[in-house]
């Protein structure tokens, strides 16, 4: 295990990715790409095609449990299990939790066990650790913890465009509503498939969800789901306060200065739906065709009065990998300044995949 003594700055941190389904392979390949982090192991359940995945990237292949009979399993599917969780643990400075949604809970109790620091993800609820992170959101409050949860996919967008304007403006309240998507591309057993499906839990979750980074941001929000697999939209209306001073064209200017947000014009690029936005970030060779950014289209955004409107498009199976990344270097007290771990991470990512 790392002593502090050893100094920060030569510090590689060995990273455990507990869940190597869509986020983990995902966050695996990130940490792959940084200098100051290394992936010491991933787990699967069982021998199933994503340990071709693992095989492929060099990541030592572990078993999500501990039983012999369960670790057993892998090698007459051809594969190399080097063991349980607990031995990638005993190996690991800090364990990304990509488990399913609602798995977090027993997990947790292994990591508190092993005394090893620990991130969940957006599918676990923020009481469970405590602590909440997005990148822009309070990077430096996550500073040497023990545990965090980087928010969902749409908190994660969220948080992306409205922590700026809070900071901006002194106070922001919201209302927005979430266009969901129904199921990841990977995911066959999910629906609606012809139905536009409303979560009947009001608010829904996602925007109070916010406030677990920023509790200034006063926010509610409604969701539905769609029959579509590739992205999130977010329909958002954003009151800034009295004497705001702002203007529809210093929000994009805002908007266009912070990392991770990409404004385009959905007239003059012909980018005009999700379909588009998916389209280009496979133009731009990103792996899977990801797309890290929150995309805003720039004539979908008005100022009426206080009233700011918007629209903004999230890429679910990807925003949330870079902020990961970031969240290591906070609990690992490795950089406290948020937009220098963002640039170290983005400009690493892009490097790895040659762009
Ligand atoms: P997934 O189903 O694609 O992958 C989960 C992986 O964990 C699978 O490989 C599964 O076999 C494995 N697993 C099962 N039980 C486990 C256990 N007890 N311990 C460890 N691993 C176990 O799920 P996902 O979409 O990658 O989601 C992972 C987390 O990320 C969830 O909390 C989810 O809410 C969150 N998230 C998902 C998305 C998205 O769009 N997929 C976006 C943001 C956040």
């Amino acid at each position: 295990m790392f002593s502090h003594a050893e100094g920060l700055s030569s510090m590689v941190v060995k990273v455990a990715i507990n869940g190597y389904g869509t986020i983990g392979k995902r966050v695996a390949d990130a940490i792959d790409a940084q200098d100051d982090m290394e992936i010491v192991g991933v787990t699967k359940t069982r021998p199933s095609f994503g340990c071709d995945l693992a095989v492929r990237k060099g990541f030592p292949l572990y078993c999500t449990f501990d039983t012999d009979e369960k670790i057993a399993a892998f090698a007459p599917a051809g594969y190399d299990c080097k063991g349980g969780l607990s031995d990638l643990l005993a190996i690991a400075d800090i364990v990304v939790d990509c488990s399913p949604g609602k798995v977090g809970a027993q997990n947790k109790e292994i990591y508190d066990n092993a005394g090893i620091k620990h991130i969940f993800q957006g599918g676990e609820k923020h009481a469970m650790t405590g602590m909440s992170y997005t990148s822009s959101g309070n990077h430096s409050e996550n500073m040497n913890v023990q545990g965090t949860r980087v928010v969902s996919c749409n908190t994660t967008g969220l948080s992306r465009t409205l922590v700026p304007l809070l900071h901006a403006c002194g106070s922001l309240s919201v209302e927005c509503t979430m266009i969901r998507r129904a199921a990841d591309p990977g995911d066959s057993s999910k629906g609606p498939i012809n139905a536009i499906k409303p979560v009947l839990k009001v608010p829904s979750h996602h925007g109070p969800d916010v406030m677990t980074v920023r509790p200034e941001i006063s926010i509610n929000s409604l969701a539905v789901a769609v029959p579509t697999t590739i992205m999130h939209v977010h329909a958002i209306v954003a009151t800034l306060p009295e004497g705001h001073g702002m203007t529809t064209e210093s929000v994009l200017a805002l908007w266009s200065e912070q990392p991770r947000v990409l404004i385009m014009n959905g007239s003059e690029t012909g980018i005009t739906t999700t379909a588009e936005v998916m389209e280009f970030s496979r133009d731009i060779g990103r792996k899977w065709g990801d797309l890290h950014e929150i995309f805003v289209w720039e004539d979908g955004v008005k100022l009426d009065g206080n009233n700011l409107y918007y629209f903004q498009a999230i890429h679910q199976e990807s925003d949330v990998i870079p902020e990961n990344v970031d969240a290591i270097r906070a609990l690992m007290g490795l950089e406290s300044d948020w937009k220098a771990s963002v640039l170290k991470t983005d400009e690493a990512i892009a490097a790895y995949n040659g762009l």
